[in-house]
């Protein structure tokens, strides 16, 4: 077993780092006070492989690997979780399912300009009154001559706003009594001009990922072309359970950043700040919470790598993305608070970093399902093994 990241992995973490750095952490705090999406630092990601990391080089992606795609997700999330969540959306998600179930013609179309990062993309599943369970969804599909007719709305959907392309999910049921789900490839604009009865409200007022673009997306009798299907009829929530594997691995490396930014930032300021006498990193209270925290980094980075190295090797990885996402998503989440009991009442105070480690955290316990899903996901693999 080997532990250490190839020669190219290193390269490619050395350059996802240094951008991070250079162009992420400067406006990092900036960026999440306006609440608004970073168009222009999301249009620099395209030309480094960033907007289509897993696709292959001939639709236009970087053609990497899931676990380069993790490397890279931990160096952008280590600055700025928005942009990575932003990244998420249009790697994991919308390219994801293209690649999971598009045909020739549709990679063509649609793959290439969303993986070189010249359109931005989005994926629909969660509805106002369907999260957790997605498949009760009530957004209609049917056909109509040649045309698909979709109604309904799609909640809390990343980069819904600014999406040119947007993967729908749709029940396509014609009166069974299951409710068969299929997904779609809806265009938000067509030559420069709004679809017509496709309309989205930003959602500004969230705790955190606050540069991320947040929307609730609207369609009323939205008709797209028969060819828009996505995958075979009636297949659609298989596919998505195979795009959350990919996708929920993605956000455990995004957890991996956020948790070793809050890290990075207490032992600074651990050596810094000065009480009683000496540098707070002296107190042993200090030291074990920052043990704790790298302890538990290491341990959920291991298991982001496990997953994204077995399906790399196309294995089968529901519980171990389940798992990695799991204890990366809390980790992260206990080191934000940690973090911010390091600086003290600095640490409360968006002079620093750390209280927005904590609150964009806390959407990874919640999004690509839940940490109580992700505990249902494990426990029934494990049920069904004994
Ligand atoms: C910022 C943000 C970005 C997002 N981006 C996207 C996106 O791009 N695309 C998309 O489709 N969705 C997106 N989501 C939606 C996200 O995936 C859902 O919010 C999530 O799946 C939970 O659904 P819900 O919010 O409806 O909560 P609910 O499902 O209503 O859950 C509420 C609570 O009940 C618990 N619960 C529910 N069922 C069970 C059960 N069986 N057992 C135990 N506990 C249970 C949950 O764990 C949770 O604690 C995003 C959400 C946010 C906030």
């Amino acid at each position: 077993m080997d532990f250490e990241l190839s020669e190219d992995l290193r390269i490619l973490q050395q350059t996802s780092r240094d951008f991070a750095l250079n162009e992420l952490a400067p406006g990092a705090i900036e960026r999440d006070e306006k609440r608004e999406y970073p168009t222009e630092v999301m249009r620099k990601l395209g030309p480094l492989g960033f907007m289509g990391i897993l696709v292959p080089e001939q639709y236009g992606g970087a053609g990497l690997s899931t676990l380069a795609y993790c490397v890279v997700m931990e160096e952008i999330a280590r600055w700025d979780a928005s942009v990575a969540l932003n990244m998420v959306a249009q790697n994991s998600l919308c390219l994801g399912h293209l690649m999971v179930a598009s045909n020739e013609e549709q990679k063509r179309k649609f793959v290439m300009p969303l993986a070189r990062g010249e359109k931005f993309g989005a994926w629909g599943l969660t509805e106002p009154g369907s999260g957790s369970d997605a498949a009760a969804m009530r957004t209609t599909a049917r056909l109509d001559g040649d045309e698909w007719v979709l109604n309904g709305s799609k909640m809390f959907i990343t980069q819904g706003n600014v999406a040119e392309t947007c993967v729908i999910l749709a029940a396509t049921g014609r009166g069974e009594k299951k409710n068969p789900i299929s997904a779609f490839i809806v265009e938000a604009r067509k030559d420069g001009e709004a679809t017509r009865g496709y309309t989205t409200r930003k959602i500004v007022n969230k705790l955190g990922m606050r540069a991320s673009d947040t929307a609730e997306i609207s369609m009323e009798d939205v008709r797209i072309p028969r060819d828009h299907l996505l995958g075979a009829e009636g297949q659609g929530f298989t596919d998505v359970l195979k795009v959350l594997d990919t996708g929920r691995i993605g956000i455990g490396a995004l957890a991996v950043g956020i948790a070793r930014g809050a890290l990075e930032d207490s032992v600074k300021y651990a050596k810094e700040r000065e009480q009683f006498g000496k540098p707070i990193g002296q107190f042993q209270a200090i030291q074990w919470i920052l043990a704790d925290m790298a302890t538990q980094i290491d341990g959920a980075r291991l298991l982001v790598h496990r997953a994204a190295f077995m399906k790399d090797k196309g294995e089968t990885v529901s519980r171990e993305a389940a798992e990695a996402k799991l204890f990366a998503s809390e980790t992260a989440m206990r080191a934000g608070v940690n973090a911010i009991q390091v600086l003290g009442g600095y640490g409360y105070t968006s002079e620093f970093h750390v209280e927005r480690y904590m609150r964009d955290a806390k959407l990874l316990e919640i999004g690509e399902g839940t940490s109580q899903i992700q505990r249902i996901v494990i426990s029934k693999h494990l049920l069904r093994q004994f």
